[in-house]
């Protein structure tokens, strides 16, 4: 039997620019799915944090002239507001890779690994971009530059670092990407089985002299880690790892998901698994990825100046706008385009009519021809519902919703159950309460994704009141 715990986790955002609407949608995804999970009587432990080592944090820093750790603690506040400005479950744990309970668990990893022969020390020349923290290989190279920053200029640089030893992995990460629940969608599970068959050890620490802010390597006092021991062990230090009752719970006997961009596959389904089989920790059992936000066919960038900020769109549109519209009308794995037109014209469509006029129309017709409140059996298959959202597909379990919505209105216009309680007042009553134990059960799923409007909803049918205004205001 498939157990009841369920660990699930966005990827801890690098803290060097304000959160984004690509990142707002991984955690509402996230949190559409905990939140399903929670009403399938499920105990689930929610996860995010931050991301905050690195040479790029540390030298933003000092342009602003500030201590690094003040800079990051900085932006993990405003990582930390989204869980308000989202309305994300009251569970969130947040876990920051400067934690010292994480950097712990970073160095506890890495021994572990070291114990097993999987990390050795190798002396490397070769040109190093400081603008990815890495070296970059000559075969990767355009007219000798960076592929990434062609205005930068390469060093050459000779230094000793730490390797892991993925290419040890690549049978059993081999046999672990066979299973099909290991990487969805489909098309990224093919793209980890290819990227294994290419596996090449990774350099995972850098010299202290150029890179500092980071996790020291233990017993190397001259070595700092690179990027994925410290941040992928975020994933099982926010369940206190290596000694917590929690981690047993959610990570050994639970079922664990991790969400993550469509870039990330080589990050979380290859270096990440390769280090818990050396640990001897258990797999995630499922990595989702999605796609990319692009806004006007562009992806979003400052210099474009076409970056869409959540904060901005919740300020105009309410919290649940933005929940509809990141979970209906942005596909769960392909790339999505969004610009505030098309915001807009959703919102009107589908808020301020569908839902909101309906809400309105049901409830004003109950309030003026019902004696009182009726009364709703709580008992109620939602098995369909919940089954859409069990296989991720998010944006057709809104559908589903909707199509309901588009149903209630068809009655409405065919039935007139407004003008049948003027002449047959029993036979009009009976349509309207039919009407709102259905708009009922619109409410009920619409919790896991407009959470503040399904609570609105219900608290009407229990008043018998229709809403003084309208629950989402028509833009212009
Ligand atoms: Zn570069």
């Amino acid at each position: 039997m498939d157990s009841k715990n369920l660990y699930i986790t966005t990827t801890l955002p690098y803290v060097n620019a304000d959160p984004h609407i690509g990142f707002a949608f991984e955690l509402v995804q996230a949190d559409i799915i905990a939140r399903v999970k929670k009403l399938q009587g499920f105990n689930v432990f929610f996860n995010t944090g931050t991301d905050e080592h690195g040479m790029k944090i540390f030298q933003k820093a000092k342009e602003e002239g500030k201590d690094p750790q003040a800079y990051v603690d900085e932006y993990a506040e405003k990582f930390k507001q989204l869980k308000n400005n989202l309305n994300l479950d009251p569970g969130l744990h947040f876990i920051r890779t400067t934690d010292s309970k994480h950097i712990e668990a970073a160095q506890e990893i890495w021994k572990k690994c070291f114990k097993k022969g999987d990390i050795y020390k190798k002396k490397y020349k070769g040109l190093y971009c400081v603008g990815d923290e890495a070296f970059v290989k000559e075969s990767d190279l355009v007219d000798g530059k960076c592929p990434n920053h062609p205005n930068m200029d390469l060093v050459e640089i000779e230094e000793e670092n730490y390797f892991f030893k993925l290419t040890n992995y690549k049978e059993q990460l081999k046999e672990y990407l066979n299973k099909k629940e290991s990487v969805i969608p489909e098309t990224r599970r093919k793209e980890a089985q290819s990227i294994v068959d290419a596996l090449e050890d990774i350099s995972i620490s850098r010299d202290k002299s150029r890179f500092s802010w980071g996790v020291p390597v233990p017993e190397d006092d001259s070595q700092v880690m690179y990027v994925w021991f410290d941040a992928l062990t975020s994933y099982i230090s926010t369940l206190g790892w290596p000694n917590s009752d929690e981690f047993d719970k959610f990570w050994t006997n639970g079922q664990t998901l991790q969400l993550a961009g469509k870039d990330q596959v080589k990050f979380q389904s290859i270096i990440w698994q390769a280090m818990l089989f050396s640990a001897d920790l258990p797999n995630t059992k499922t990595v989702l990825y999605h796609g990319f936000i692009t806004s006007g066919g562009k992806k979003m960038s400052k210099s474009l100046g076409n970056v869409i900020n959540p904060n901005d769109l919740i300020e105009k549109y309410g919290v649940d706008a933005l929940r509809y519209y990141l979970a209906r009308e942005v596909t769960p794995f392909e790339d999505s385009d969004v610009t505030e037109e098309k915001f807009k014209v959703a919102y009107n469509a589908n808020l301020a009519n569908g839902l909101g006029n309906l809400v309105s129309r049901v409830m004003k017709m109950a309030e003026d021809n019902l004696e009182e409140a009726v009364k709703i059996v709580e008992f109620e298959d939602m098995n369909k519902f919940f089954g859409i959202i069990n296989n991720f597909e998010i944006n057709k379990a809104a559908d589903y919703i909707w199509l309901e919505i588009g149903k209630m209105d068809l009655f409405i216009q065919e039935n007139v159950p407004f003008k049948v309680v003027k002449t047959d007042k029993d036979a009009g009553q009976k349509m309207i309460s039919e009407l709102v134990t259905r708009l009922y059960s619109v409410a009920r799923m619409l919790n896991p994704i407009l959470p503040e409007t399904s609570s609105k909803i219900k608290e009407l049918i229990e008043q018998n009141k229709s809403p003084g205004q309208p629950l989402f205001a028509r833009m212009d």
